[in-house]
């Protein structure tokens, strides 16, 4: 039984994008790009550098929708140009590839049936069509921070433990001082030591603000000084860090709730914005994990971190299916200023583009 098939007897466990030995390599390589201190051009905030950037870091979900469909297309050529069961059974297993979940790939390649059976058909027709598909599925307008109309902002950032949150933060800080607002942080992960001085490393660097707590320490307590601090010194954003990993998870959400209860009671609107961070490379277990903060929680958007390396994009699909809130900002690398507004239209023509400059 084909791929496809097995997708439409719902066994899509089976499914799971599988890495061939040239893509572990391909990987090999992306980690010795990542590695390389010439990422100096990092801190370069032109726009288009850093779309650029992200285009880089997409290099191995353009090699699946440039390299494996093209090689499809010749196929197709050497077929006669239809569009047959073969045809679709193999666009089906490139399509996972690039993490966007059976679900997805399955009905693009129904859509491709029903336009194309039977007719004959250039690649270029058929790549049109999954990227309109793309294109249609992510239909998002851009969704910068919602700032207070008027004082202080306060943000919360949630997320699992690696996901990506601290160093979000950084980026979402640099963004902000870019744009002449001054920020506090709150390092209410108390949970770990090394989260307080990984965030005030950062502060320093930065030259931010920072309220720290105990290890071990009420992390509601450091939200509250952490807000206070920031109305005292009119900053114009609070950002406080949480933990991702509690004794339980239930421990875990009711300190999520109890630091949102405490800040709301200091700024009546506040948190104005409840941030998810994802980490791209985890693939769709890796979203599962993350499902339990949305409600504790209340997000009201997402930072999809590590838009990079092992990252593979298609991955924005099935997050905008399952979490129901808009993706924000996408993160990649460990600078400040590796962090754009999430555009959707822009993102789909970077996954599809085959310019490597
Ligand atoms: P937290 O536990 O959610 O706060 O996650 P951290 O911000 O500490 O990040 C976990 C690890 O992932 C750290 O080693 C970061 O340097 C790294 N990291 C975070 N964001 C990115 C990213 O966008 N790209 C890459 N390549 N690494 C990242
Ligand atoms: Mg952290």
């Amino acid at each position: 039984m084909g791929l496809l098939d097995r997708f439409k007897k719902n066994q899509p466990e089976e499914i799971a994008a599988e890495d061939s030995p040239e893509e572990q390599q391909a990987e090999e390589n992306e980690q010795e790009l990542a590695d390389d201190p010439t990422g100096e051009t990092a801190s370069s905030e032109d726009k288009k550098g850093l779309w650029s950037r992200f285009r880089q870091g997409l290099k191995r979900t353009r090699a699946i929708l440039g390299t494996d469909i093209r090689d499809l297309g010749k196929q197709l050529q050497n077929q006669g140009s239809l569009v047959d069961d073969t045809f679709l059974e193999q666009l089906f297993a490139v399509l996972v590839k690039t993490d966007m979940g059976g679900g997805p790939a399955g009905s693009i390649c129904e859509r491709i049936k029903s336009d194309f059976r039977g007719r004959v058909v250039q690649l270029e027709e058929v790549l049109q069509l999954i990227r309109s598909e793309i294109k249609d599925r992510l239909d998002q307008p851009e969704e910068p921070i919602q700032f207070a109309s008027s004082g202080l902002t306060v943000i919360m950032v949630v997320g699992v433990n690696g996901s990506g949150k601290t160093t979000s933060i950084a980026k979402l800080t640099h963004l902000f001082q870019s744009q002449g607002k001054r920020v506090v942080l709150g390092a209410a992960d108390t949970f770990r030591a090394a989260a307080v001085e990984q965030l005030t490393i950062w502060a320093e660097r930065l030259g931010a603000g920072i309220v720290t707590g105990e290890q071990g320490g009420d992390p509601a307590s450091v939200a509250h000084r952490a807000v206070a601090e920031a109305l005292a010194s009119e900053a114009d954003v609070c950002i406080v860090d949480t933990a991702g990993r509690l004794q339980t998870q239930v421990n875990l959400m009711k300190e999520l709730e109890k630091i949102r209860r405490v800040i709301s009671n200091q700024v009546p609107e506040a948190p104005h914005e409840t941030l998810l961070v994802l980490d791209a490379t985890g693939g769709q277990n890796g979203l599962s994990q993350a499902s339990g903060f949305t409600e504790a929680a209340g997000c009201t958007g997402i930072i999809l971190a590590k838009l990079d390396g092992t990252a593979k994009g298609g991955i924005v699909i099935p997050i905008h299916d399952e979490f129901e809130l808009p993706v924000k900002y996408i993160g990649q690398g460990e600078q400040p200023a590796d962090l754009a507004l999430f555009n959707a239209d822009q993102f789909v023509d970077a996954l599809f583009s085959t310019d490597d400059s």
